[in-house]
Protein backbone atom coordinates (compact mmCIF):
# COMPACT_ATOMS: atom_id res chain seq x y z
CA UNK A 1 0.00 0.00 0.00
CA UNK A 2 1.57 3.93 -0.68
CA UNK A 3 1.70 5.61 2.24
CA UNK A 4 -0.66 7.98 1.08
CA UNK A 5 -3.35 5.65 1.81
CA UNK A 6 -2.48 4.49 4.85
CA UNK A 7 -5.52 5.46 7.13
CA UNK A 8 -4.48 7.34 10.15
CA UNK A 9 -7.56 7.06 13.15
CA UNK A 10 -6.43 9.07 16.21
CA UNK A 11 -5.92 5.95 18.75
CA UNK A 12 -8.64 6.05 21.90
CA UNK A 13 -6.67 5.35 25.44
CA UNK A 14 -10.22 4.01 26.58
CA UNK A 15 -10.84 1.94 24.07
CA UNK A 16 -7.57 0.69 23.66
CA UNK A 17 -7.60 0.07 27.89
CA UNK A 18 -11.09 -2.09 26.97
CA UNK A 19 -9.50 -4.18 24.55
CA UNK A 20 -6.80 -4.62 26.86
CA UNK A 21 -8.60 -5.75 29.42
CA UNK A 22 -10.09 -8.21 27.08
CA UNK A 23 -6.71 -9.95 26.07
CA UNK A 24 -5.36 -9.72 29.41
CA UNK A 25 -8.32 -11.79 30.75
CA UNK A 26 -7.97 -14.55 27.98
CA UNK A 27 -4.26 -14.68 28.71
CA UNK A 28 -4.75 -15.07 32.79
CA UNK A 29 -7.00 -17.40 32.36
CA UNK A 30 -5.44 -19.32 29.85
CA UNK A 31 -5.43 -23.18 30.81
CA UNK A 32 -2.93 -24.04 27.78
CA UNK A 33 0.34 -22.87 26.33
CA UNK A 34 -1.79 -22.84 23.03
CA UNK A 35 -4.50 -20.16 24.44
CA UNK A 36 -1.84 -18.35 26.65
CA UNK A 37 0.30 -18.01 23.14
CA UNK A 38 -2.85 -17.06 21.23
CA UNK A 39 -3.30 -14.03 24.04
CA UNK A 40 -0.18 -12.99 24.03
CA UNK A 41 0.18 -12.73 19.96
CA UNK A 42 -3.62 -10.65 20.33
CA UNK A 43 -1.55 -8.14 22.35
CA UNK A 44 1.39 -8.13 20.11
CA UNK A 45 -1.15 -7.16 17.15
CA UNK A 46 -3.08 -4.71 19.36
CA UNK A 47 0.11 -2.98 20.53
CA UNK A 48 1.87 -2.61 16.94
CA UNK A 49 -1.38 -1.08 15.61
CA UNK A 50 -1.62 1.30 17.87
CA UNK A 51 2.05 1.80 17.03
CA UNK A 52 1.15 2.11 13.81
CA UNK A 53 -0.85 4.97 14.23
CA UNK A 54 1.40 6.57 16.60
CA UNK A 55 3.92 6.52 13.59
CA UNK A 56 1.69 7.15 11.29
CA UNK A 57 1.29 10.64 13.17
CA UNK A 58 4.71 11.87 13.34
CA UNK A 59 5.79 10.75 10.60
CA UNK A 60 2.63 13.33 8.72
CA UNK A 61 4.23 15.40 11.67
CA UNK A 62 7.61 15.68 10.35
CA UNK A 63 7.04 15.99 7.03
CA UNK A 64 5.30 18.80 7.67
CA UNK A 65 5.26 20.63 10.76
CA UNK A 66 3.07 23.50 9.38
CA UNK A 67 -0.10 20.66 9.06
CA UNK A 68 -2.30 22.06 11.94
CA UNK A 69 -4.01 18.26 12.23
CA UNK A 70 -1.02 16.58 12.76
CA UNK A 71 0.34 18.78 14.66
CA UNK A 72 -2.98 18.91 17.26
CA UNK A 73 -2.32 15.02 16.87
CA UNK A 74 1.05 15.02 17.81
CA UNK A 75 0.04 17.29 20.07
CA UNK A 76 -2.59 14.56 21.75
CA UNK A 77 -0.13 11.35 21.08
CA UNK A 78 2.40 13.32 23.62
CA UNK A 79 -0.50 13.71 26.30
CA UNK A 80 -1.54 10.48 25.66
CA UNK A 81 1.62 8.58 25.03
CA UNK A 82 1.97 7.66 28.99
CA UNK A 83 -1.29 5.93 28.77
CA UNK A 84 -0.15 3.63 25.96
CA UNK A 85 3.06 3.11 28.08
CA UNK A 86 1.02 2.22 30.98
CA UNK A 87 -1.01 0.08 29.19
CA UNK A 88 1.59 -2.17 27.53
CA UNK A 89 2.78 -2.25 31.58
CA UNK A 90 0.16 -3.84 32.69
CA UNK A 91 0.28 -6.82 29.95
CA UNK A 92 4.15 -7.05 30.83
CA UNK A 93 3.77 -7.35 34.15
CA UNK A 94 1.34 -10.47 33.39
CA UNK A 95 3.68 -12.03 31.21
CA UNK A 96 7.17 -11.98 33.11
CA UNK A 97 5.03 -14.11 36.46
CA UNK A 98 3.34 -16.24 33.52
CA UNK A 99 3.10 -19.94 34.53
CA UNK A 100 3.67 -20.88 30.41
CA UNK A 101 6.84 -18.50 30.64
CA UNK A 102 8.84 -21.52 30.09
CA UNK A 103 7.63 -22.33 26.75
CA UNK A 104 7.34 -19.40 25.44
CA UNK A 105 10.62 -18.82 26.24
CA UNK A 106 11.76 -21.68 24.27
CA UNK A 107 9.51 -20.82 21.27
CA UNK A 108 10.23 -16.80 21.48
CA UNK A 109 13.17 -16.45 23.17
CA UNK A 110 14.62 -15.37 26.70
CA UNK A 111 15.97 -12.07 25.70
CA UNK A 112 12.13 -11.03 25.02
CA UNK A 113 11.86 -11.76 29.08
CA UNK A 114 14.57 -10.07 30.46
CA UNK A 115 13.70 -6.83 28.07
CA UNK A 116 10.28 -6.95 29.69
CA UNK A 117 11.93 -7.27 33.30
CA UNK A 118 13.75 -4.46 32.38
CA UNK A 119 10.83 -2.06 31.03
CA UNK A 120 8.92 -2.60 34.36
CA UNK A 121 12.06 -1.15 35.89
CA UNK A 122 12.00 1.64 33.78
CA UNK A 123 8.39 2.84 33.99
CA UNK A 124 5.76 3.51 36.48
CA UNK A 125 2.49 5.16 36.03
CA UNK A 126 3.61 7.39 39.11
CA UNK A 127 6.06 9.13 36.17
CA UNK A 128 3.17 9.99 34.08
CA UNK A 129 3.04 13.73 34.86
CA UNK A 130 6.62 14.00 34.43
CA UNK A 131 6.68 12.24 30.90
CA UNK A 132 4.27 14.39 29.61
CA UNK A 133 6.02 17.17 30.74
CA UNK A 134 9.07 15.85 29.20
CA UNK A 135 7.49 15.10 26.04
CA UNK A 136 6.22 18.50 25.53
CA UNK A 137 8.93 20.31 26.15
CA UNK A 138 11.07 17.74 23.45
CA UNK A 139 7.82 19.10 20.91
CA UNK A 140 8.85 22.52 21.75
CA UNK A 141 12.56 21.91 21.21
CA UNK A 142 11.71 20.81 17.65
CA UNK A 143 9.70 23.37 16.65
CA UNK A 144 12.21 25.90 17.68
CA UNK A 145 14.90 24.48 15.57
CA UNK A 146 12.30 24.35 12.85
CA UNK A 147 11.58 27.68 13.25
CA UNK A 148 14.60 28.78 12.24
CA UNK A 149 14.60 31.50 9.19
CA UNK A 150 17.54 32.33 8.14
CA UNK A 151 18.55 35.33 5.68
CA UNK A 152 21.59 34.32 3.86
CA UNK A 153 22.84 34.48 0.05
CA UNK A 154 19.96 36.05 -0.45
CA UNK A 155 17.17 33.59 0.78
CA UNK A 156 15.63 32.50 3.21
CA UNK A 157 16.82 29.41 4.43
CA UNK A 158 16.06 26.88 7.30
CA UNK A 159 19.27 25.13 9.58
CA UNK A 160 19.56 22.29 7.29
CA UNK A 161 19.28 24.55 3.86
CA UNK A 162 21.82 26.54 5.44
CA UNK A 163 24.48 23.36 6.56
CA UNK A 164 25.98 23.12 2.76
CA UNK A 165 27.43 26.71 3.78
CA UNK A 166 28.64 25.62 6.27
CA UNK A 167 30.83 23.41 4.27
CA UNK A 168 31.86 25.85 1.45
CA UNK A 169 35.13 25.83 -0.03
CA UNK A 170 34.84 30.18 0.20
CA UNK A 171 36.36 30.52 3.56
CA UNK A 172 33.84 34.08 3.47
CA UNK A 173 31.23 32.40 2.78
CA UNK A 174 31.50 29.16 5.23
CA UNK A 175 32.75 31.60 8.54
CA UNK A 176 29.53 33.98 7.37
CA UNK A 177 27.19 30.67 7.58
CA UNK A 178 28.65 29.24 10.78
CA UNK A 179 27.85 32.90 12.56
CA UNK A 180 24.42 33.30 11.30
CA UNK A 181 23.94 29.43 12.67
CA UNK A 182 25.81 30.51 15.78
CA UNK A 183 23.37 33.69 15.92
CA UNK A 184 20.37 31.51 16.03
CA UNK A 185 21.44 29.53 18.75
CA UNK A 186 22.18 32.76 20.45
CA UNK A 187 19.11 34.35 20.18
CA UNK A 188 16.80 31.32 21.46
CA UNK A 189 19.98 30.29 24.18
CA UNK A 190 18.11 31.19 27.00
CA UNK A 191 14.99 29.35 26.21
CA UNK A 192 16.90 26.52 24.99
CA UNK A 193 19.05 26.50 28.38
CA UNK A 194 15.50 26.88 30.43
CA UNK A 195 14.24 23.50 28.11
CA UNK A 196 16.99 21.94 29.13
CA UNK A 197 17.39 22.34 32.36
CA UNK A 198 13.59 21.40 32.62
CA UNK A 199 14.40 18.18 31.46
CA UNK A 200 17.28 16.97 33.58
CA UNK A 201 14.67 18.22 36.69
CA UNK A 202 11.68 16.26 35.04
CA UNK A 203 14.04 13.23 34.46
CA UNK A 204 15.88 13.43 38.16
CA UNK A 205 13.02 14.11 39.18
CA UNK A 206 11.20 10.96 37.55
CA UNK A 207 14.26 8.67 38.60
CA UNK A 208 13.87 9.81 42.10
CA UNK A 209 9.94 8.82 42.31
CA UNK A 210 11.53 5.15 41.01
CA UNK A 211 13.80 5.31 44.05
CA UNK A 212 16.85 5.78 42.15
CA UNK A 213 19.41 8.28 43.17
CA UNK A 214 19.91 10.12 39.70
CA UNK A 215 18.74 9.59 36.37
CA UNK A 216 21.37 7.60 34.89
CA UNK A 217 20.25 4.53 36.09
CA UNK A 218 16.66 5.39 34.79
CA UNK A 219 18.35 6.59 31.27
CA UNK A 220 20.44 3.06 31.26
CA UNK A 221 17.18 1.03 31.77
CA UNK A 222 14.65 3.82 29.66
CA UNK A 223 17.44 2.36 26.89
CA UNK A 224 17.26 -1.12 27.49
CA UNK A 225 21.38 -1.65 28.19
CA UNK A 226 21.09 -5.40 28.82
CA UNK A 227 24.75 -6.31 28.20
CA UNK A 228 26.81 -3.47 29.22
CA UNK A 229 26.84 -1.09 32.69
CA UNK A 230 27.91 2.58 32.50
CA UNK A 231 31.47 1.36 34.07
CA UNK A 232 31.88 -0.52 30.57
CA UNK A 233 30.81 2.85 28.69
CA UNK A 234 33.14 4.94 30.47
CA UNK A 235 35.97 2.24 29.80
CA UNK A 236 34.93 2.52 25.94
CA UNK A 237 35.21 6.39 25.92
CA UNK A 238 38.36 6.26 28.05
CA UNK A 239 39.93 3.91 24.74
CA UNK A 240 38.53 6.17 22.78
CA UNK A 241 41.06 9.23 23.86
CA UNK A 242 43.93 6.60 24.32
CA UNK A 243 43.29 5.42 20.78
CA UNK A 244 41.18 7.53 18.38
CA UNK A 245 41.85 11.08 19.84
CA UNK A 246 45.60 11.07 18.93
CA UNK A 247 44.19 9.79 15.53
CA UNK A 248 42.41 12.09 14.50
CA UNK A 249 44.46 15.01 15.99
CA UNK A 250 47.33 13.90 13.37
CA UNK A 251 44.15 13.83 10.44
CA UNK A 252 43.22 17.49 11.46
CA UNK A 253 46.68 18.36 11.15
CA UNK A 254 47.15 17.19 7.91
CA UNK A 255 43.70 18.84 7.01
CA UNK A 256 45.12 22.09 8.12
CA UNK A 257 48.38 21.86 5.79
CA UNK A 258 45.91 20.93 3.14
CA UNK A 259 43.70 23.14 3.49
CA UNK A 260 46.09 26.05 4.55
CA UNK A 261 44.13 27.26 7.52
CA UNK A 262 45.26 27.65 10.61
CA UNK A 263 45.78 24.75 13.57
CA UNK A 264 44.14 24.70 15.67
CA UNK A 265 41.15 24.69 13.43
CA UNK A 266 37.80 26.81 13.98
CA UNK A 267 34.73 24.73 14.53
CA UNK A 268 33.83 26.30 10.80
CA UNK A 269 37.61 26.16 9.18
CA UNK A 270 37.24 22.34 10.75
CA UNK A 271 34.56 21.83 8.52
CA UNK A 272 36.15 22.05 4.94
CA UNK A 273 38.81 18.93 4.51
CA UNK A 274 39.44 20.07 1.52
CA UNK A 275 40.66 23.17 -0.36
CA UNK A 276 38.77 22.58 -3.32
CA UNK A 277 35.91 21.52 -1.27
CA UNK A 278 34.41 18.75 0.28
CA UNK A 279 33.10 15.95 -1.91
CA UNK A 280 29.72 16.47 -3.84
CA UNK A 281 27.32 13.85 -5.20
CA UNK A 282 27.11 14.33 -9.03
CA UNK A 283 23.32 15.42 -10.44
CA UNK A 284 19.99 15.57 -8.54
CA UNK A 285 18.31 14.33 -6.01
CA UNK A 286 16.56 12.18 -8.36
CA UNK A 287 19.98 10.88 -9.71
CA UNK A 288 20.67 10.20 -5.97
CA UNK A 289 17.53 7.68 -5.60
CA UNK A 290 18.04 6.10 -8.84
CA UNK A 291 21.96 5.43 -7.97
CA UNK A 292 20.85 4.30 -4.68
CA UNK A 293 18.06 2.10 -6.70
CA UNK A 294 21.02 0.56 -8.30
CA UNK A 295 23.18 0.12 -5.71
CA UNK A 296 20.36 -2.19 -4.26
CA UNK A 297 19.58 -4.25 -6.71
CA UNK A 298 23.17 -5.20 -7.32
CA UNK A 299 24.38 -5.95 -3.73
CA UNK A 300 21.59 -8.52 -3.42
CA UNK A 301 18.31 -9.80 -3.97
CA UNK A 302 16.90 -9.20 -0.98
CA UNK A 303 18.14 -5.39 -0.90
CA UNK A 304 16.40 -5.28 -4.84
CA UNK A 305 13.17 -6.33 -3.36
CA UNK A 306 12.94 -4.16 -0.78
CA UNK A 307 13.95 -0.75 -2.39
CA UNK A 308 11.73 -1.68 -4.87
CA UNK A 309 8.83 -1.42 -2.27
CA UNK A 310 10.35 1.79 -0.86
CA UNK A 311 10.15 3.53 -4.16
CA UNK A 312 6.67 2.11 -5.54
CA UNK A 313 5.10 2.79 -1.98
CA UNK A 314 5.91 6.32 -1.69
CA UNK A 315 8.11 5.01 1.58
CA UNK A 316 10.96 7.72 1.34
CA UNK A 317 10.41 11.34 1.93
CA UNK A 318 13.38 12.91 1.25
CA UNK A 319 13.45 16.11 -0.15
CA UNK A 320 13.71 19.17 1.89
CA UNK A 321 11.35 21.53 1.91
CA UNK A 322 10.02 24.36 4.16
CA UNK A 323 8.34 23.66 7.18
CA UNK A 324 9.74 20.07 7.43
CA UNK A 325 11.13 19.24 10.74
CA UNK A 326 15.15 18.70 10.75
CA UNK A 327 17.00 15.80 10.40
CA UNK A 328 16.73 12.00 8.93
CA UNK A 329 15.10 9.26 10.45
CA UNK A 330 13.53 5.80 9.85
CA UNK A 331 10.40 4.12 11.42
CA UNK A 332 8.13 1.67 10.45
CA UNK A 333 4.34 0.78 10.10
CA UNK A 334 4.07 -2.51 11.09
CA UNK A 335 0.19 -3.07 10.22
CA UNK A 336 1.83 -2.75 6.60
CA UNK A 337 4.74 -4.65 7.17
CA UNK A 338 6.95 -1.29 5.61
CA UNK A 339 9.86 0.84 6.54
CA UNK A 340 9.48 4.71 5.62
CA UNK A 341 12.57 7.07 5.51
CA UNK A 342 12.43 10.43 6.32
CA UNK A 343 15.58 12.94 5.45
CA UNK A 344 16.21 16.06 4.11
CA UNK A 345 18.83 16.41 0.91
CA UNK A 346 20.44 19.31 0.88
CA UNK A 347 22.82 18.81 -2.21
CA UNK A 348 25.96 17.79 0.16
CA UNK A 349 27.52 14.30 0.55
CA UNK A 350 25.63 13.71 3.70
CA UNK A 351 22.15 13.05 0.87
CA UNK A 352 24.15 10.15 -0.06
CA UNK A 353 25.25 8.92 3.70
CA UNK A 354 21.58 9.58 4.64
CA UNK A 355 20.07 7.14 1.71
CA UNK A 356 22.52 4.52 2.34
CA UNK A 357 22.07 5.01 6.54
CA UNK A 358 18.36 5.22 6.82
CA UNK A 359 17.88 2.32 4.01
CA UNK A 360 19.86 0.17 6.05
CA UNK A 361 18.17 0.57 8.93
CA UNK A 362 14.82 0.45 7.00
CA UNK A 363 16.63 -2.80 5.09
CA UNK A 364 16.46 -4.66 8.56
CA UNK A 365 13.45 -3.97 9.54
CA UNK A 366 12.09 -5.34 5.97
CA UNK A 367 13.71 -8.30 6.77
CA UNK A 368 12.24 -8.35 10.09
CA UNK A 369 8.68 -7.72 8.76
CA UNK A 370 7.14 -11.48 9.60
CA UNK A 371 8.88 -12.32 12.92
CA UNK A 372 7.00 -12.36 15.44
CA UNK A 373 6.01 -10.92 18.36
CA UNK A 374 6.98 -7.17 17.22
CA UNK A 375 9.64 -7.26 20.16
CA UNK A 376 11.92 -9.71 18.88
CA UNK A 377 12.01 -7.96 15.09
CA UNK A 378 14.35 -5.19 16.61
CA UNK A 379 16.84 -5.29 18.35
CA UNK A 380 18.22 -2.73 20.92
CA UNK A 381 19.25 0.67 19.23
CA UNK A 382 22.82 0.46 19.21
CA UNK A 383 22.56 -2.59 17.34
CA UNK A 384 20.36 -0.76 14.91
CA UNK A 385 22.58 1.93 14.15
CA UNK A 386 25.54 -1.38 13.41
CA UNK A 387 22.45 -2.11 10.44
CA UNK A 388 22.68 1.46 9.07
CA UNK A 389 26.65 2.48 9.01
CA UNK A 390 27.39 -0.74 7.85
CA UNK A 391 25.32 -0.10 5.34
CA UNK A 392 27.09 3.24 4.84
CA UNK A 393 29.92 1.59 3.76
CA UNK A 394 28.62 -0.67 1.42
CA UNK A 395 27.55 2.40 0.16
CA UNK A 396 31.21 2.75 -1.53
CA UNK A 397 30.62 0.35 -4.49
CA UNK A 398 28.78 2.81 -6.05
CA UNK A 399 31.13 5.85 -5.12
CA UNK A 400 31.91 6.49 -8.65
CA UNK A 401 28.68 7.13 -9.40
CA UNK A 402 27.20 9.12 -6.69
CA UNK A 403 30.48 11.20 -6.99
CA UNK A 404 31.82 10.85 -10.09
CA UNK A 405 35.04 12.34 -10.01
CA UNK A 406 34.97 12.90 -6.06
CA UNK A 407 34.60 9.18 -5.83
CA UNK A 408 38.14 9.06 -4.14
CA UNK A 409 37.81 12.20 -1.79
CA UNK A 410 34.36 11.09 -1.23
CA UNK A 411 35.72 7.63 0.63
CA UNK A 412 38.16 9.74 1.98
CA UNK A 413 35.94 12.28 3.84
CA UNK A 414 33.51 9.20 4.97
CA UNK A 415 36.10 7.18 6.69
CA UNK A 416 37.59 10.34 8.01
CA UNK A 417 34.19 11.38 9.74
CA UNK A 418 33.62 7.87 10.69
CA UNK A 419 36.92 8.12 12.86
CA UNK A 420 36.58 11.94 13.79
CA UNK A 421 32.71 11.14 14.88
CA UNK A 422 33.75 9.02 17.92
CA UNK A 423 35.46 11.43 20.10
CA UNK A 424 32.36 14.00 19.27
CA UNK A 425 29.91 10.77 20.50
CA UNK A 426 32.08 9.89 23.52
CA UNK A 427 32.06 13.72 24.49
CA UNK A 428 28.07 14.39 24.14
CA UNK A 429 27.86 11.22 26.27
CA UNK A 430 29.92 12.36 28.80
CA UNK A 431 28.46 15.39 29.00
CA UNK A 432 25.29 13.58 29.65
CA UNK A 433 26.95 11.54 32.77
CA UNK A 434 27.86 14.52 34.13
CA UNK A 435 25.04 16.37 33.63
CA UNK A 436 22.40 13.61 35.44
CA UNK A 437 25.01 12.71 37.86
CA UNK A 438 24.56 16.57 39.29
CA UNK A 439 21.14 17.61 38.20
CA UNK A 440 21.71 21.13 40.40
CA UNK A 441 24.16 22.48 38.08
CA UNK A 442 23.41 26.00 36.54
CA UNK A 443 23.40 26.29 32.55
CA UNK A 444 26.52 28.39 32.83
CA UNK A 445 28.44 25.42 34.61
CA UNK A 446 26.94 23.06 31.70
CA UNK A 447 28.80 25.13 29.27
CA UNK A 448 31.70 25.55 31.02
CA UNK A 449 31.64 21.66 31.34
CA UNK A 450 31.33 20.67 27.40
CA UNK A 451 33.77 23.49 27.14
CA UNK A 452 36.23 21.85 29.37
CA UNK A 453 34.93 18.27 27.55
CA UNK A 454 35.95 19.73 23.52
CA UNK A 455 39.55 20.00 24.97
CA UNK A 456 39.59 16.82 25.34
CA UNK A 457 38.20 15.09 23.08
CA UNK A 458 38.76 17.61 20.39
CA UNK A 459 42.22 19.15 21.08
CA UNK A 460 42.08 20.14 17.04
CA UNK A 461 39.77 22.80 17.99
CA UNK A 462 40.77 26.34 18.70
CA UNK A 463 37.96 27.61 21.33
CA UNK A 464 38.24 31.18 20.43
CA UNK A 465 37.32 30.89 16.62
CA UNK A 466 32.99 30.55 16.43
CA UNK A 467 30.98 32.22 18.93
CA UNK A 468 28.31 30.06 20.57
CA UNK A 469 30.46 27.62 19.58
CA UNK A 470 33.55 28.31 21.43
CA UNK A 471 31.02 29.09 24.01
CA UNK A 472 30.87 25.62 24.88
CA UNK A 473 26.92 25.97 24.03
CA UNK A 474 27.38 23.53 21.10
CA UNK A 475 25.40 20.62 22.54
CA UNK A 476 22.35 22.85 22.60
CA UNK A 477 22.55 22.03 18.63
CA UNK A 478 22.27 18.36 19.59
CA UNK A 479 19.11 16.87 19.51
CA UNK A 480 19.49 13.61 21.16
CA UNK A 481 20.52 15.68 24.34
CA UNK A 482 17.26 17.12 24.48
CA UNK A 483 15.20 14.41 23.31
CA UNK A 484 16.92 10.31 23.97
CA UNK A 485 19.12 10.83 27.00
CA UNK A 486 22.24 8.28 27.24
CA UNK A 487 21.37 7.46 22.98
CA UNK A 488 24.28 9.29 21.62
CA UNK A 489 26.98 6.59 22.56
CA UNK A 490 24.87 3.98 20.73
CA UNK A 491 26.52 5.56 17.36
CA UNK A 492 30.24 5.09 18.66
CA UNK A 493 29.61 1.35 19.36
CA UNK A 494 27.91 1.13 16.10
CA UNK A 495 30.61 2.86 14.30
CA UNK A 496 32.93 1.14 16.01
CA UNK A 497 31.51 -1.96 14.14
CA UNK A 498 30.52 -0.53 11.19
CA UNK A 499 34.71 -0.09 11.05
CA UNK A 500 35.17 -3.75 11.84
CA UNK A 501 33.00 -4.46 8.70
CA UNK A 502 34.81 -1.83 6.71
CA UNK A 503 38.40 -3.72 7.34
CA UNK A 504 36.83 -6.67 6.48
CA UNK A 505 35.18 -5.41 3.04
CA UNK A 506 38.61 -4.57 2.27
CA UNK A 507 39.59 -7.89 1.99
CA UNK A 508 36.09 -9.55 0.73
CA UNK A 509 33.17 -7.52 0.01
CA UNK A 510 31.54 -11.37 -0.04
CA UNK A 511 32.79 -12.45 3.74
CA UNK A 512 31.57 -8.73 4.95
CA UNK A 513 28.16 -9.29 3.38
CA UNK A 514 27.47 -12.74 4.55
CA UNK A 515 28.42 -11.45 8.28
CA UNK A 516 26.20 -8.62 7.61
CA UNK A 517 23.46 -10.72 6.98
CA UNK A 518 23.97 -12.93 9.90
CA UNK A 519 23.70 -10.60 11.43
CA UNK A 520 20.50 -8.23 10.20
CA UNK A 521 18.72 -12.04 10.35
CA UNK A 522 18.98 -12.57 13.57
CA UNK A 523 16.95 -8.96 14.00
CA UNK A 524 16.05 -8.79 17.38
CA UNK A 525 16.63 -12.20 18.68
CA UNK A 526 20.02 -11.16 20.16
CA UNK A 527 21.73 -9.12 22.67
CA UNK A 528 24.55 -6.18 20.75
CA UNK A 529 27.14 -8.19 22.07
CA UNK A 530 25.85 -11.20 21.33
CA UNK A 531 24.79 -10.17 18.24
CA UNK A 532 28.63 -8.75 17.49
CA UNK A 533 29.73 -12.51 18.25
CA UNK A 534 27.58 -13.55 15.39
CA UNK A 535 29.34 -11.22 13.20
CA UNK A 536 32.15 -12.92 14.34
CA UNK A 537 33.76 -9.60 15.03
CA UNK A 538 35.53 -8.55 18.77
CA UNK A 539 33.06 -6.74 21.11
CA UNK A 540 33.85 -2.35 21.16
CA UNK A 541 34.30 -3.34 24.37
CA UNK A 542 37.43 -4.85 23.95
CA UNK A 543 40.21 -2.91 24.10
CA UNK A 544 41.67 -4.59 20.93
CA UNK A 545 38.65 -3.28 18.72
CA UNK A 546 39.29 0.04 19.01
CA UNK A 547 43.02 0.14 18.27
CA UNK A 548 42.49 -1.81 15.17
CA UNK A 549 40.19 0.23 13.26
CA UNK A 550 42.34 2.71 13.98
CA UNK A 551 45.31 1.37 12.64
CA UNK A 552 43.72 -0.02 9.63
CA UNK A 553 41.55 3.29 9.11
CA UNK A 554 45.21 4.83 8.91
CA UNK A 555 46.48 3.23 7.05
CA UNK A 556 44.14 3.87 4.10
CA UNK A 557 43.46 7.46 4.84
CA UNK A 558 47.41 8.16 5.12
CA UNK A 559 47.62 6.36 1.44
CA UNK A 560 45.47 8.98 0.03
CA UNK A 561 46.05 11.97 1.51
ZN1 LIG B 1 20.56 5.58 12.41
Amino acid sequence: MKFSEMKYERPDPEAAKQRAEEIKTAFMKAGSFEEAEAAFLSWDRFTFHIETMISLAYTRHSIDTTDEYFEQEVDYIDQVSPVFTEIQQSFTKLLVKTAFRPQLEKKYGKLLFLNAEIFLQAFSPEIIPETQQTNALETEYQKLIASAQISFDGKTLTLSQLAPYKQSENDEVRRAAWLCDAQFYRENGDRLDQIFDELVKLRTGKAKKLGYDNFVKLGYLQMNRNCYTPEDVAKFRESIVKYIVPVAEKLYREQAERTGLPYPLTFADAALHFRDGNPKPQGTPEDILAIGKKLYHELSEETAEFIDVMLDNELMDVLSKKGKASGGYCTEFADYKVPFIFANFNGTADDVEVITHEAGHAFAFYTARDIIPSDNKSPTLEACEIHSMTMEFFGWRESEAFFGKDAEKFRYHHLFGALTFLPYGAMVDHFQHIVYEKPEMSPQQRHTVWKELTATYMPWINLDGTPFYGEGKGWQRQLHIYENPFYYIDYCFAQTVALEFWVIMQQSHEEAWSRYRKLVNKAGTQTFTELVRTAGLPSPFEETALREVAESAMRFLQQRR
